[in-house]
């Protein structure tokens, strides 16, 4: 038996049900086919920052994009709260990179002004802060900490309930979520619309989302989309529950709402190696710990990596098939952070039928730009 959908999304991470409850929130009968828990799965390793500071140089459109994220998601999470009672603890109170030593403050300042100094970059708030500023927002930091830099658009989410929440509004607005259901092919019909096949079973759908993350790239040729994804390590660390000190996160070190302190998150290209060790994971805890004098007192109770879907230029890929319409293809190494324009801009896009030209700087051709001569 065939089962057939208005919609079908491959992949259940976070940008997979986010695109998902945007889908079923327009009233379009949507499924999503998973890996499944043993999947490598970005969604349960993240850092969970909703980072908008840093972002975009090469491409000033991500920064601005980011940015229109960041906006959406306050009220992303009251509707997230509402429809699945869980509170994802968002927080946008601003966030810090903070510098150890005055040259690694001269350097990130520099990188901000090289950013913000871009053709056609929407300038943002952000502040270069000395020692004595930054020391009545964070008392306890260490002699060498420099100074930081500030932008007061940066917040944090708890991402566990963030992915959790995700996939119960999903369900709750009609979804259907098809777990341990890896797409084996993808074929388009001759009608239009596309076949699944997974296992022995078959799905149909008119609209075919592909969100399966770095599946992404073995995936995308079947129906004439383009993703040339990577994974790319990251490592973390998370301490027992301590009283709050920190109450702003910092690119490189979180306390999360329910008190444990993370530091993150290393980018090492290891291919498909999710395993973690003492060499990057004691280099991040020296630095936390130099930062933060306090933090070398406190126990590690976790540690982790995870693989991130990278692309050659960091930047999210989201592509309308042209020789198979219908098919969508949405990927990014940022998904906490772009949550919200997943599920409240690019959904309704993909339910209208085609990707909006506000989009079109993402689109993979930036890929294969020929040579001058
Ligand atoms: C260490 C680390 C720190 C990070 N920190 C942040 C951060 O602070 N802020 C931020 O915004 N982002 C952060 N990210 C990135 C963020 O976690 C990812 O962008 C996001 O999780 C990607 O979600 P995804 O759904 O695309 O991919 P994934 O989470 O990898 O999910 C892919 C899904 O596809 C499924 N799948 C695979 N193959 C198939 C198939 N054939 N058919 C059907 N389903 C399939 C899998 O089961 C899986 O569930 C971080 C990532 C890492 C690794």
């Amino acid at each position: 038996m065939i089962e057939t959908y208005d919609a079908a999304i491959l992949g259940g991470g976070l940008v997979g049900t986010a695109v998902g409850i945007g889908l079923a929130g327009q009233g379009l009968k949507t499924a999503i086919l998973d890996e499944g828990d043993i999947a490598h799965r970005a969604s349960r390793g993240n850092f969970a920052l909703i980072w908008v500071q840093s972002k975009g140089l090469g491409m000033v459109r991500y920064s601005s994009w980011t940015r229109h994220s960041a906006g959406l998601w306050p009220g992303f999470a009251a509707t997230l709260r509402e429809e699945s009672g869980i509170d994802v603890s968002l927080q946008q109170p601003g966030g810090f990179t903070l510098a150890l030593g005055e040259s690694e403050l001269e350097r990130r300042a520099a990188f901000m002004e090289r950013l913000q100094a871009q053709p056609g970059f929407e300038r943002y708030p952000h502040e270069v802060w000395d020692r004595s500023q930054l020391r009545q927002i964070f008392p306890e930091i260490g002699p060498e900490v420099a100074g930081a830099i500030y932008c007061p658009l940066d917040g944090h989410v708890n991402s566990l309930r963030l992915f959790r929440a995700q996939h119960v509004v999903f369900a709750r607005r009609g979804g259907t979520y098809l777990p341990n259901l890896p797409a084996d092919a993808v074929t388009p019909l001759p009608g239009g619309g596309f076949r699944i096949l997974s296992g022995g079973r078959s799905i149909e759908a008119a609209r075919l989302v592909l969100a399966a993350g770095i599946a992404n790239a073995r995936l995308a040729p079947m129906v004439g989309l383009d993703a040339p994804v990577r994974p790319q390590r990251g490592q973390a660390l998370v301490t027992e529950k301590t009283a709050p000190f920190l109450t702003h996160p910092i690119v490189t070190l979180r306390q999360t709402d329910e008190g444990g302190v993370m530091m993150g998150d290393s980018q090492e290209e290891t291919g498909f190696d999710e395993g973690s060790g003492l060499g990057i994971l004691g280099t991040m805890a020296d630095r936390a710990a130099r930062m933060f004098p306090k933090i070398g007192q406190l126990n590690v109770v976790r540690t982790w990596s995870a693989l991130r879907v990278m692309t050659q230029d960091g930047f999210p890929i989201y592509q309308h098939s042209e020789t198979a319409p219908g098919a969508f293809l949405t990927t990014c190494h940022s998904g906490v952070t772009l949550a919200a324009a997943h599920a409240l801009t690019v959904a309704p896009m993909v339910a209208a039928g085609s990707l909006d030209a506000s989009l079109d700087a993402f689109h993979p051709r930036r890929f294969h730009v020929p040579a001058a001569a």
